[in-house]
């Protein structure tokens, strides 16, 4: 059987022109021999046939055009209007996701290889409130035929076409001139020739797109004869013959290729914490949206992880997006060594506004792992600046993570971070023992006791204390009670030590509080931001830091040894203000405590099967903990091929930390195929 190929035909003020170069693709697709289905994923101005049945008209012509092709609308409104409206108007709701669902069930029962998708008016028609046409194309991963009405405007209104599909990573495969009218006789013909003539050529130069064919003009098409029709549609048809070719012939959707990506993965490219020779296959997602991770065959996996901490608005978001385009057209990078720029500014003064009370220098830095090296650093060149060269061990926690560099590796856990791999090559560090006090039960002073007899002991020799506020994330998904990080505060104020708080997983509203230390209302000298900083659009990081750690640095001209190449990149810190406005409006509070509310009851029944030995939730953050390490290779089967969600788990670790955005129902077959792994025995 040959591939399937889907393709998106839109355009604007065509009136029935796109459902004509839709027909006439069908017919033109038919005739070599293709499966062919026509689809109209929504119909608006439908009416009613003698027999009650409601008719779609582009369908109508579908049929005329070619009665061998399959052809179907999705979703029917009688108003003639744009569908948002024409939906509102009988009470009813379109949307992406169930526009998606529909065409699945549609392609599964018609077997078609070849099937056309006719817009309804142009890309940014508005589906409801906030999705529109282009949402639902961008979702399918199609090829787009723009459909161009060859007149006076046309070169605007296509190149905007354009480069709004492209926006939204559309690469259209060309567009085709539909002749709306005949040009009139004499010397104004002459000019709308010229027209005609000229709009092809400017488009297809500055669109860098080709023309794939020009509709001649044919009036009442739909009302002439059916032997003068036929001869139409077969005239019609055939000037597509060779765009239909080309609409067949292999492209970037061809299972050979989604084979090779796989294929060179898997000899070349490292995963994380993996070997090349030795991983399994990756899975190849293409797109994302909303909740979902969208994988090459059309599978729509709800993600239970937020891509690592990061995507909590959820993949896509327009707001973010948006301000990644503005900025790329304005300046993507510049160096920061000797320039400023707004998005840097902007993005500080958030932060400081935010940020926990007494922090007030931002160091900007590129991943969580640098922010880290900074932040001790900081820690250090402090301690040396005021004269305390005996200061220079870091002081950690058993079962932390802070990143994969050297000097954040010699602050992880010791086993966990196989300490042991680097012997003699990472800095000593001082461990206390992991908080054995939970995050939901009672504080006795006796849990940070280990944590003062170290600083009794070695207090001189430590230049800071880096820890997770409140939840230990890679090292073990450990939530630990905010009483201790208070008792930490005050054993650092009382040593001369630094408190350097790692936020990159907990902060912006992960835990339930913006940041973690808002649990134990505890502000440190210094905090490491990052992974959801940007929305999990792009990678940044934050160090901020008091005054008194900014000055101390500074005394007697000293200055901070640090500064990467993308400092500050402007593209990194627009999309991080824009995040920030989406978790200004408060929004989150509410969504993460459903989100919690929802992980409990859904995870409730975990506490009773076999292998289990603690369930916690805290926040947006849901964790299993098994009495052994899981088979995550078949975990993660299960999950897709089963559930189609993306959980990944670790160690002895199942856990969900999903985009602050899921829906009640997609967090529930989250929770859902967690109980059934559990339960049906497929971590084993
Ligand atoms: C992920 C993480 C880091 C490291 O961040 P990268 O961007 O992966 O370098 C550091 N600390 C904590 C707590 C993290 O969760």
């Amino acid at each position: 059987m040959a591939e399937l190929r889907l393709i998106c035909v839109c355009g604007t003020d065509t009136g029935v022109g796109k459902t004509v170069l839709c027909a006439a693709l069908a017919r033109a697709a038919h005739a070599l021999g293709r499966g062919v289905l026509a689809v109209k994923p929504v119909q608006t101005g439908c009416y009613e046939a003698p027999g009650g049945e409601l008719l779609a008209p582009d369908v109508e012509v579908y049929r005329q055009a070619c009665p061998q092709a399959q052809s179907a609308a999705l979703v029917t409104l009688r108003a003639p209007a744009s569908p948002h409206l024409a939906a509102r108007l009988e009470g009813r709701d379109i949307s992406v996701a169930g526009l998606n669902l529909d065409l699945r069930a549609c392609l599964d029962q018609s077997g078609a290889d070849f099937v056309l998708l006719e817009g309804a008016g142009g890309l940014l028609t508005p589906l409801n409130e906030e999705e529109s046409l282009l949402d639902f194309f961008a979702c399918l991963d199609a090829s787009l035929v723009l459909a161009v009405p060859n007149r006076l405007g046309a070169i605007n209104h296509a190149l905007l076409s354009i480069e709004a599909a492209r926006g939204r990573g559309i690469e259209p495969c060309g567009f085709v001139l539909l002749n709306a009218s005949a040009p009139a006789s004499g010397r104004e013909g002459d000019l709308e020739r010229r027209i005609h003539g000229d709009n092809g050529a400017i488009i297809s130069r500055r669109g860098a797109l080709p023309c794939l064919g020009e509709l001649p003009f044919v009036p009442g098409l739909l009302a002439l004869d059916a032997r003068r029709r036929e001869r139409a549609w077969e005239k019609a048809s055939g000037v597509l013959s060779a765009a239909a070719a080309a609409l067949c012939a292999p492209c970037r959707a061809d299972t050979a290729y989604a084979a090779s990506i796989l294929d060179f993965d898997r000899e070349h490219l490292w995963h994380p914490y993996s070997s090349p020779a030795l991983q399994p296959r990756a899975y190849e997602a293409v797109r994302a949206r909303g909740a979902s991770i969208i994988l090459r065959d059309g599978r729509f996996l709800v993600d239970g992880m937020s891509s690592w901490w990061c995507a909590a608005h959820g993949y896509g978001r327009a707001e973010l997006l948006q301000s990644l385009r503005g900025q790329a057209g304005r300046m993507p990078h510049v160096m920061f060594g000797g320039f400023t720029h707004a998005p840097a500014v902007d993005l500080g003064r958030r932060l400081l506004e935010i940020a926990p009370a007494g922090l007030e220098k931002i160091f900007y830095a590129d991943s969580g792992s640098v922010a880290v090296e900074v932040a001790l650093k900081m820690a250090l060149q402090y301690q040396m600046a005021l004269g305390r060269p005996e200061k220079k061990r870091i002081l950690a926690l058993r079962g932390a993570y802070h990143g994969d560099t050297l000097g954040a590796m010699s602050v992880c856990d010791p086993v966990n971070g196989m300490h042991s791999l680097f012997q003699g090559v990472l800095p000593e560090q001082i461990f206390a023992p992991r908080p054995e006090c939970r995050f939901d039960a009672l504080y006795t002073s006796q849990s940070a006791q280990e944590l003062e007899n170290i600083f009794k002991v070695r207090g001189r020799e430590i230049a800071a204390l880096i820890l997770e506020p409140i939840v230990q994330g890679a090292g073990g998904m450990w939530f630990y009670h905010p009483d201790y990080l208070y008792r930490a505060r005050e054993l650092c104020l009382e040593h001369g030590c630094l408190l350097i708080l790692d936020e990159i997983a907990t902060g912006f509203g992960r835990t339930g509080r913006l940041f973690a230390c808002e649990w134990a209302r505890v502000s440190p000298d210094i905090m490491c931001l990052g992974k959801a900083l940007t929305g999990g659009v792009i990678t940044l990081s934050a160090v901020l830091a008091s005054d008194a750690v900014a000055e101390g640095i500074s005394r007697r001209g000293g200055i901070l040894m640090h500064g990467p190449t993308f400092m500050a990149n402007p593209l990194a810190c627009a999309v991080a203000g824009a995040s920030l406005d989406i978790l200004g409006s408060g929004e989150w509070r509410d969504r993460v405590l459903g989100i919690e509310a929802g992980l409990r009851l859904g995870l409730e029944p975990c506490k009773g099967f076999g292998g289990v030995a603690d369930v916690r939730v805290l926040g947006a953050i849901g964790v299993l903990e098994m009495e052994r390490p899981v088979n995550v290779q078949r975990l993660v089967r299960y999950f897709v091929e089963e559930h189609g969600v993306w959980i990944r788990p670790f160690n002895r670790l199942i856990y969900l930390m999903p985009p602050y955005i899921i829906s009640k129902e997609e967090l529930a077959r989250l929770t859902v195929a967690v109980c059934g792994a559990v339960r049906e025995g497929w971590w084993i």
